[in-house]
């Protein structure tokens, strides 16, 4: 039996983003066992290259085998036990999946609701953490469901003020927004691959604090997820080296040589890039009568969330994301939850935030709206 044939696809939806050829080449080498030496010269590099890139010197700071929604739960359940208080900030549909993932978790939420498409107000945040007590502060740094970048600083000196512990989404801002969780004081974080390093999803790069560590060690109950207990896998991770669960060896090929590829450019040389392309693909949205949804101090470059003209809505934007798969190979993405079918999201993300996939992009939209 033949295997159908893939299309090739310009991937500027809110992710996956497309895979540079050196990922994928790296992927196709031989495989080499979890525990071979040569792997685990990988694996730290691998380790040292995230630290670096969440700006943290947590020892803990490793791929999990698992998506951003596996990295959130696993931020989750380690630190939260049943009864806990949690203060979550819902800005999007990723800050509604915190508060589930904590329920499920035992903990009492407490959600801080913003208007979608503006940030979380640092002011209720930190009147609700001051309420509260809570063992753990939760929210997103890049909501892709609005395009929103959420300002760190506020709501981690709150939540150092309580003793709480704070957990941070990080996962399209990994790799096109430079990140100090040390500075910051964040004490677990997660992201995924599959953004702003251009590698494929599977992995979530995560990252715990040594007092995030001790908070494990005091718990009263088990991690409720064998797979996703830190302590285990520290034990591998770690100087151990003790078998918890077969790594994922050839994606984590793959996440070395995209961390490799960041580290070549430099963060604020990628930062910058991420951020003319957006220049470039809100100017050339505006004079076909898209509008940013985002005010300009709080707008991710890698996501750009755009309410839609007339003549796309007559249309039906469902219909125009198709015409563009079908016949210019790319793909844009749909607003989610409650902004579903009243704008698109527009990812320029790693290796796509450049001028010529702007450009592109611009050109099929322009020429199906004439
Ligand atoms: N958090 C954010 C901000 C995301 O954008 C996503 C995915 O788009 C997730 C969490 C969940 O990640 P995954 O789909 O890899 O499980």
């Amino acid at each position: 039996m033949s295997a159908p044939a893939i299309p090739e696809r310009l991937l500027l939806g809110p992710g996956p983003s497309n895979v540079h050829p050196r990922v994928l080449a790296a992927m196709g080498q031989p495989l080499l066992g979890h525990l071979d030496p040569a792997f685990l010269e990988i694996v730290e590099d691998v380790k040292a290259g995230l630290r670096r890139l969440f700006g943290t010197a947590n020892d803990l700071t490793l791929p999990l085998s698992t998506t951003g929604s596996g990295g959130m739960e696993a931020c989750l359940v380690n630190l939260l036990e049943p009864g806990d208080h949690a203060v979550i900030g819902v800005a999007g549909v990723f800050g509604e999946r915190m508060c589930e993932v904590a329920r499920r978790a035992g903990a009492n939420v407490h959600r801080v609701d913003a208007a979608w498409g503006t940030p979380l107000d640092e002011a209720e945040m930190a009147a609700a953490i001051a309420r509260s007590a809570p063992r753990v502060v939760a929210f997103v740094h890049a909501e892709t469901s609005t395009g929103v970048c959420q300002p760190v600083e506020a709501i981690a000196a709150a939540t150092r003020e309580a003793g709480a512990y704070l957990v941070l989404d990080c996962v399209t801002s990994l790799g096109g927004l430079p990140l100090a969780l040390d500075d910051w004081g964040v004490d677990a974080a997660y992201a995924g691959t599959q953004k702003c390093l251009s590698c494929p999803p599977g992995l979530s790069p995560a990252s715990f604090s040594a007092r995030a560590m001790e908070r494990v060690a005091a718990r009263r109950t088990p991690v409720q997820s064998w797979y996703l207990d830190v302590s285990l896998l520290a034990a591998y991770y770690g100087h151990q080296r003790v078998y918890h669960h077969t790594a994922p060896i050839s994606a984590i090929y793959g996440l070395a040589e995209g961390l490799r590829r960041v580290e070549e450019e430099g963060m604020a040389a990628r930062e910058k890039r991420h951020r003319e392309a957006a220049g470039r693909l809100l100017e050339g949205l505006a004079l076909l009568g898209f509008q940013p949804l985002v005010d300009e101090r709080f707008r991710l470059p890698q996501l750009s969330a755009v309410r839609l003209p007339p003549k796309v809505m007559e249309i039906g934007e469902a219909e125009l994301r198709r015409r563009l798969l079908d016949r210019w190979g790319i793909e844009v993405g749909g607003g989610l939850g409650a902004l579903a079918g009243t704008l698109w999201r527009i990812g320029l993300m790693g290796e796509n935030a450049r001028p010529e996939c702007v450009d592109r992009l611009l050109g099929a939209v322009r020429d199906e709206l004439d």
